[in-house]
């Protein structure tokens, strides 16, 4: 049995079938859901209008001022839900509760957020620093690009972006110094070389590359890392989170 499944396993065992955010019991067809039906329906879809570009409400007044500074190859940005007190604690145990089996029920949520049919898309999850990495165990965007890998039948490619240095949390920045604090943050393998995606089995020369994260605050670090994958060669690049933060003041 691989890792993940294992700990799936476990997990299973150590917790009631239950669901993790209200506690109501699952029935026995969700029981591998750690969400109930009732709470992943309070989660707020964010819905039109917004930017075409990277999905957010439509400004008052003017162009978007959001999207104005990212890389040509970055087309695109949906995020599935508001992150607002129905999703938070959904996030938090992915990324710090050691639940990511969580995913699936995050991944339900977005599946939305991109037809995968639309041409040949691969997904690249956003990578964790080394020692976040190490302190976590699993890197959860790549955990929620399996999950939604499973649902769409389509490749992940977890090593194409590698970060090149730690960056200090996100959390109390503003747009601007989120922006300067992620610069140059991501490095991507050389699209055009021997080992290119285009020549992996099953993933087409000029494919779509889905970044995967697990929310969208500033999307200071999804256009780093979609600046990454252009330098390597990348035209098209589209951005998917679980959920995207209000940002104060900003319209
Ligand atoms: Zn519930
Ligand atoms: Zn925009």
């Amino acid at each position: 049995m691989p890792p993940s499944s294992v700990r799936s396993a476990v997990e299973r065992l150590l917790l009631p079938a239950e669901c993790l955010l209200c506690h109501a019991l699952l029935t026995p067809r969700e029981a591998d859901r750690l969400v109930c039906p009732v709470c992943r329906g309070r989660w707020k879809a964010v819905r039109p209008p917004w930017c075409e570009r990277c999905g957010q409400p439509e400004p008052h007044f003017g162009p978007c001022r959001l999207c104005v500074e990212w890389p040509a190859a970055l087309r695109s940005v949906r995020s599935a839900v508001w992150l607002d007190a129905c999703a938070r604690p959904a996030v938090h145990a992915l990324k710090h509760g050691g639940l990511p089996r969580i995913a699936d029920d995050l991944a339900t949520a977005m599946l939305k957020t991109l037809s995968p049919a639309d041409g040949a898309s691969v997904l690249v999850p956003i990578p964790l620093a080394q020692k976040r990495l190490r302190a976590r165990g699993y890197n959860q965007s790549e955990t929620l690009a399996r999950a939604l890998a499973r649902q769409w039948r389509i490749p992940v490619l977890p090593d194409l972006l590698v970060r090149t240095r730690e960056t200090p949390t996100q959390t109390a920045l503003t747009p601007d110094t989120r922006l300067a604090n992620v610069a140059g943050a991501f490095a991507a393998e050389q699209l055009g070389g021997r080992l290119t995606p285009g020549r992996r089995p099953g993933v087409s020369r000029d494919p779509n590359y889905v970044l995967v994260d697990d929310v969208f605050t500033t999307g200071a670090t999804l256009a780093e890392a979609a600046r990454a994958l252009e330098q390597a060669g990348a035209t098209n690049v589209t951005g998917i989170t679980f959920a995207r933060a209000a940002i104060p003041d900003f319209t």
